[in-house]
């Protein structure tokens, strides 16, 4: 059993502030600044270049990735850590249909964050006219399996409204029609529990500065599953990714298993902050964790129902079908969100008209999800959004 006390007190968050807004970047966790201040002073000041041998850097990629793995179901040694997640989504996307050479289709959803069809229709583009990004509303994808399509390219959880695919039963239906499936975890990874080897998943990519809390910028990672290790090719062949780097080889070899899905030199002072991110998830039982956000999560809506008659909900009603965001729609959803930051009640925007919600139960208790409905329902009920800074667009929402 996990006791959300401790993790709460592993973390700083600014006095006063309630901090619903960690699916999009996670609070700093107070060991961070002790570790990224090791890894500078000691490790990076007092090693310098001999620091890639003597302190490990090399290593940290795949270490970070098994640490990483052990929260989504990964198999050990198949996770490595590295580059952003619209790198990842391209680096996964690129190996799973070079896997299905006779397929021209890839398959994604209206829901998915546009970064991720962003790069499919980057990919798409350098791979000629026979390829296709097909795009179907989330409730028909399911359907849209089949033997025509080469790859999936899906979200787990919709960056907007929260709503939560079946990835089991997706990945069984890809399977069964011979479509290699990659999935997204940006919004799953530490939110809610994830078995990838046990639904077979293909490929999976995700970051790590949301809910594992691991700073801005901090570096994604991908999941390959242990029947492709070794045949997929990565695509962006750097020279880490190499099987031996230091050789200096012209001519490019793959690496052994997951350590090929490597490009080039890892941020190792985002690494030391990750590092110690994943430290507060050691005794974390991600079913605890899950039954936790649930409940924050019912008793948020409940208590906005009960006191804002404007806003309607946005995620699906069963928390069986959410993962851990709750999202509201309304049409000045833009500057109530600035209200609210401006009491210290931080949730995010996006577009058109949703006003979002993240529930994190390794900082949020009860007493958080009370107080924000408070302040949310007098901002509501007395229209304190209702003025022309509030409605100002800022460049990140
Ligand atoms: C947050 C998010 C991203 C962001 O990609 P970066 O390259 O890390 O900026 C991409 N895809 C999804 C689904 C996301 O939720």
């Amino acid at each position: 059993m996990t006791d959300f006390t401790a993790t709460r007190d592993a973390f700083h968050l600014p006095d006063g502030m309630i901090y619903l807004d960690g699916n999009s970047l996670g609070p700093l966790p107070k060991r961070a600044v002790a570790r990224v201040a090791a890894a500078m002073q000691d490790e990076w000041g007092e090693h310098l270049i001999k620091g890639w041998n003597a302190c490990g850097w090399m290593d940290m990629p795949a270490r970070l990735g098994d640490r990483i793995g052990r929260l989504i179901g990964a198999e050990e040694g198949h996770v490595v850590v590295g580059d952003t997640l619209s790198i990842k989504v391209y680096q996964a996307l690129a190996a799973a249909i070079k896997l299905t050479p006779d397929r021209r289709v890839i398959l994604s959803d209206t829901g998915n964050f546009p970064s991720d069809l962003y790069m499919a229709e980057g990919l798409i583009s350098l791979l000629g006219p026979d390829y296709e990004l097909r795009l179907v509303e989330p409730e028909e994808i399911e359907a849209a399996i089949t033997d025509e399509i080469a790859v999936t390219l899906v979200t787990e959880i919709d960056y907007r409204t929260g709503r939560k695919h079946d990835m089991a039963a997706l990945t069984a239906k890809a399977q069964a029609a011979g479509v290699v499936t990659v999935w997204d975890l940006a919004h799953s990874a530490g939110a809610l529990p994830v078995d990838l080897a046990g639904v077979q998943a293909d490929f999976a990519v995700g970051c790590t500065y949301k809910y594992l809390n691991g700073g801005p910028g901090a570096p994604a990672f991908i999941y390959v599953a242990p029947r492709h290790a070794d045949t997929a090719l990565p695509a962006l062949s750097g020279w880490l990714g190499h099987d031996s780097p230091f050789a200096f080889d012209l001519g490019y070899t793959p690496g052994a298993g997951i350590a090929r899905m490597r490009v080039g030199t890892p941020p190792v002072v985002q690494m030391a902050a990750l590092d110690a991110a994943l430290d507060v998830w050691e005794d974390v039982d991600m079913q605890a964790l899950r039954a936790q956000s649930i409940a924050l999560s019912e008793r948020f809506i409940a208590g906005v129902e009960a006191t804002c008659p404007d806003l309607t909900l946005a995620s699906p009603r069963n928390p069986e079908a959410r993962g851990s965001q709750v999202s509201f729609r309304f049409a000045d959803g833009y500057a109530a969100i600035q209200a609210l930051i401006a009491h210290d009640v931080i949730g995010d925007f996006r577009a058109p008209d949703i006003m979002r919600f993240g529930f994190t139960p390794l900082y949020l208790g009860e007493d958080d999800v009370d107080a924000s409905v408070d302040i949310l329902a007098r901002i509501m009920r007395n229209r304190l959004w209702d003025t022309p800074n509030f409605k100002q667009r800022k460049a990140v929402t």
